[in-house]
């Protein structure tokens, strides 16, 4: 459990954090009727009786949505409910047709479970409390719906009614906005990778719900506010940042909090009041006769189990084991199934893993930040052609600085991509040649250049002869300087070392 750090209070408070995250099961049909799950089709085209609520349909559960439950259960160290139970949510809102939301209230099918991530280089677990199924509503749409004879008008498209739903409730263990973000990011690479989610963040299919209160430290818990429906993890950074700081202020003034739903504007960047927060008696929750208790026998458990993926964190514990990477770098290699199997083979390419890590964490994910583009987009270097580079950084023939050149140069000559390692090789030999990257492996040509650098920094010779370290770093740079990043850095340090001592 993360406590925290007095370093980790604002203006004086200690703000405590927990997230309800709405997870849209990636089903074909919706969880208790047949009607596709297809995101974007035209308004009401993919609703049954059953999710209109028309008299005499009865809801029938999608064995798939169960599955996807008991994944997701085992995946995070949970307990299987062997028998869960499903609840009437009593509201009423133009979306919901049948005036209650199908849920599970006292009895959840995943009960417990946890969620470990990093934060910088920090190690943080959040304790889940439990997972539910349930049925998503419908939307009303107020821009974009033409409604009777054309007129622009207000309307609800029910395709979204009866869409699955996970809902997975955290205990309120974070304690800062930076860290509900990268929890909310180690979700959604866990439920992407296990394939029970598409995480498509703009469709909605993955979307956070943030409980935000401040206290005086060693003070009970205060009244919490809850910013519904955020669905990218900047969004989550900014709204929970302005809620504290809003809280805060309205305590400093003398006022309390009210418990309240609250909604974040990405447009100006604060959150405001929509309505006052519901009780959980005011939804005067009941079991829904419709529907039998949910029961899940121990064979239909282990079935799952048999055909569920290598889980992330057992992929990046065999990183740590088989190449003696680092848990950080472990973790940060495993952030999607793409980027682990792309480190698999980059491998098996370049013979390097350390190597291989850092460049993936390093040049290749700052290139797929700044293009903004996904692993296996042809613009981004692949294994082949990535391990074709580490090869000559492997052998001696660039330096590190000349392998980042070859780099950008291999991304900006817009290739056809090259499957083939001794094409690649041929890629990557060609440009060292023609941007003369080679690094300088005559010690004769590299004791000269080095001579003439002391002779030109006789002040830092003096001041290292004096005892100041970071002299000797100047007197590094200044010999890389001369010889153009070419010079292989640690023949530098030890050269430069002997002449100095000499
Ligand atoms: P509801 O479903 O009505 O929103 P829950 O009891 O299920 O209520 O809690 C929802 C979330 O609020 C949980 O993630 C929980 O950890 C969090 N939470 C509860 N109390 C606080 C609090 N005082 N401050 C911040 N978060 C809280
Ligand atoms: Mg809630």
């Amino acid at each position: 459990m993360s406590s925290p750090a007095s370093s980790l209070m604002v203006r004086g408070y200690e703000v405590v954090i927990g997230l309800e995250t709405h997870v849209q099961l990636s089903t074909q049909s919706k969880i208790f009727s047949g009607a596709s799950t297809q995101f974007g089709a035209e308004p009401n085209t993919q609703s049954c009786p059953v999710d209109l609520a028309l008299p005499g349909s009865l809801p029938v559960m999608n064995k798939g949505a169960v599955e996807r439950a008991i994944e997701f259960g085992l995946a995070v160290g949970a307990h299987v409910a062997p028998r869960s139970i499903f609840a009437r949510k009593n509201y009423f809102y133009p979306d919901l047709p049948k005036g209650y939301q199908i849920s599970q209230y006292e009895i959840p099918v995943v009960q417990g479970g946890s969620v470990s991530f990093f934060v910088g280089d920090q190690p943080h677990t959040v304790r889940l409390v439990r997972a539910h199924l349930e049925e998503d509503a419908g939307k009303s749409l107020h821009d974009d719906f033409s409604g009777w004879q054309g007129e622009k008008s207000s309307g609800i498209d029910l395709n979204r009614a009866g869409t699955p739903l996970l809902e997975i409730v955290t205990e309120p263990d974070m304690h800062a906005s930076v860290e509900a973000a990268e929890y909310a990011r180690a979700l959604h690479t866990l439920v992407v990778w296990l394939g029970i989610c598409d995480g498509n963040m703009q469709e909605g299919s993955f979307r956070c719900d943030v409980n935000v209160s401040v206290r005086r430290p060693g003070a009970p818990l205060g009244t919490r506010r809850e910013i519904k429906n955020l669905n990218s993890f900047k969004h989550i950074v900014q709204a929970t940042d302005f809620e504290i700081n809003w809280q805060i202020d309205e305590l400093e003034d003398g006022r309390a909090i009210q418990q309240a739903t609250v909604l974040f504007n990405p447009d100006t960047g604060e959150t405001r009041a929509m309505r006052t927060k519901e009780d959980a008696h005011d939804y005067r929750y009941f079991p829904d006769p419709d529907l039998p208790p949910l029961v899940i026998a121990p064979e239909w458990v282990e079935r799952v189990k048999a055909k569920m993926p290598e889980l992330p964190r057992a992929k990046a514990e065999s990183f740590e084991r088989d190449f003696g990477l680092s848990t950080y770098d472990s973790a940060m290699l495993t952030q999607s199934k793409e980027f682990a199997s792309y480190f698999d083979e980059l491998v098996k390419w370049s013979g390097e893993p350390k190597l291989s890590a850092n460049w993936m964490l390093g040049e290749l994910s700052a290139l797929m930040n700044k293009l903004q583009l996904p692993i296996g987009d042809p613009e981004i270097p692949n294994p082949v052609e990535l391990g074709a580079l580490i090869r000559r950084i492997k052998d001696g023939t660039i330096s590190n600085q000349g392998a980042k050149t070859t780099f950008q140069e291999l991304v900006s000559r817009k290739r056809a991509e090259l499957e083939n390692f001794a094409a690649a090789l041929a890629c990557v030999d060609a440009i060292i040649a023609e941007k003369d990257l080679k690094q300088m492996s005559d010690t004769g040509e590299l004791e000269r250049i080095l001579d003439e650098v002391l002779a030109a920094n006789a002040k830092s010779v003096e001041e290292f002869r004096a005892g100041k370290d970071k002299a000797f770093n100047a007197l590094v740079g200044q010999a890389m300087k001369a010889t153009k990043g070419k010079a292989n850095p640690s023949a530098v340090n030890e050269l430069l070392k002997k002449k100095l001592a000499g």
